[in-house]
């Protein structure tokens, strides 16, 4: 990697969002990178069957779906690297991140960090993590043939993967806090039809213990308070998740749980920087919204990337002006007419009501706006000039 190229577009995360991102980006022609710490895919890569994706009328496969992304993000010349984010810099025109692999530069970033699984913070569960406690039935369940297992939490993933983890496991205890599941109902038929899964309601897990590898939880009733132990060879934790942003805290505006807030474009609070997938504030957080919202935020970032390529380009050499106005009144539209008839070349007519980036980064507080550049440099700045006032100060500097 050198440090002297500006791409376009990275994408941090090269989950369903991400790749979805980079296969809108690179179709559009942006010099994309996709930047993943890991292995490509992100939690998808992880799931054994996705049944709830358009197309696949008998389910895919998470770690086909990657690959399929992944080789459509390719060909149309998505780049994908691996490195760990460690801070990004995003205050000028060109971002930085600082990774374990050196700075990567950008235009515009988006964010498609997804989340992490939660852990329960129980004694005995870093300890024992690798060694029977595990945060993927797909990756271990085959180590649990025949064996007895628990399975702790009571959403989607803890219900989908205790039904999976029957195909290898003798036995299943679910273990949930409450009376009731969060997961959705046909999830809950399955669960309840299999008989080798038990439901072991309103208990947690406060302790996991073993020699070398797990060989029970504690687990307490919150209504009895009653202890006791459950002997099993593995627990697979399935709590909920949290997002990986804390990178961007104090950089990137962030919701009281951590997620990233964004608009409907999925912009970020930072001009050029966006984020989509499960790590932003969203109301589902699925493989299809995490690939529409890539789709989105791709959008924007290529017209964001665009309106800044073309601006920067048209103002850093000679003289330049710009004049900023809004369409939608009428001094705004003489001045169109006006700057037609004068076709001067080095005069750039900006629609400031239509395009309100540039005008932000032009900090225009009232239309009209004249800007001078000298080889890039802001020289000259006025708001709220009327025409003739413009056409007269585009005489004076000799540039009509
Ligand atoms: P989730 O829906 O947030 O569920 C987390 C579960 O863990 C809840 O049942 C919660 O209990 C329990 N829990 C949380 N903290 C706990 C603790 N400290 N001790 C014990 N139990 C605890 O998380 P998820 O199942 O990982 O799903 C994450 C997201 O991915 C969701 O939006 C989900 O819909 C989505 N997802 C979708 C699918 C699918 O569509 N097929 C599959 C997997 C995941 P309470 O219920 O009491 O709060």
């Amino acid at each position: 990697m050198s440090e002297e190229k500006i791409y376009d577009l990275i994408i941090v995360g090269g989950g369903p969002a991400g790749l979805s991102a980079a296969i809108y980006a690179s179709r559009a022609k942006l010099d994309t990178l996709v930047l993943e710490k890991n292995f490509v895919g992100g939690q998808m890569a992880n799931t054994d069957i996705i049944e709830n994706y358009p197309g696949f009328p008998d389910g895919v496969s998470g770690s086909d779906l990657v690959s399929r992304m992944e080789e459509q993000a390719e060909k149309f010349g998505a780049e994908i690297d691996f490195a760990d984010i460690e801070g990004i810099e995003v205050d000028g025109a060109v971002k930085r991140l600082r990774t374990s692999e050196g700075d990567y530069l950008s235009r515009a970033l988006i964010i498609a960090t997804g989340t992490e699984q939660r852990k329960l913070g129980v004694k005995g569960e870093a300890e024992f993590t690798g060694r029977g406690v595990s945060y993927c039935a797909v990756c271990d369940g085959a180590f649990y043939t025949d064996k007895v297992i628990a399975v702790v939490g009571g959403g989607n993933s803890a219900v989908e993967e205790a039904v999976y983890l029957t195909n290898f496991a003798s036995k299943v205890y679910l273990i949930h806090r409450r009376d009731s599941l969060r997961a959705e109902k046909l999830l809950q038929e399955r669960l309840f039809a299999n008989e080798k899964i038990e439901v072991v309601w309103n208990s947690v897990v406060t302790e996991i213990k073993g020699d070398k590898f797990v060989e029970a939880v504690s687990i307490k009733n919150l209504l009895s308070g009653e202890v006791k132990d459950l002997a099993v060879s593995g627990v697979f934790v399935y709590v909920g998740v949290v997002p990986n942003s804390q990178v961007f805290r104090g950089v990137l505006e962030l919701d009281e749980w951590g997620y990233i807030r964004t608009n409907e474009e999925m912009e970020t609070s930072v001009d050029g920087v966006f984020a989509a997938g499960d790590v932003r504030t969203s109301v589902l957080k699925q493989v299809i919204t995490a690939a529409a919202e890539g789709a989105i935020a791709a959008t924007f970032a290529e017209k964001y990337v665009r309106e800044q390529v073309y601006f920067d380009q048209n103002i850093s050499s000679g003289k330049r002006v710009v004049v900023v106005y809004s369409s939608i009144t009428d001094e705004g539209r003489e001045i169109v007419k006006c700057m037609s008839e004068l076709e001067a070349s080095n005069v750039i007519a900006i629609d400031g009501y239509k395009n309100s980036r540039i005008s932000k980064k032009l900090n225009v507080e009232k239309f009209s706006a004249v800007r001078i550049f000298d080889n890039g440099k802001e020289v000259f700045s006025k708001d709220g000039v009327a025409v003739h006032e413009i056409v007269n100060m585009l005489k004076e500097q000799g540039i009509v």
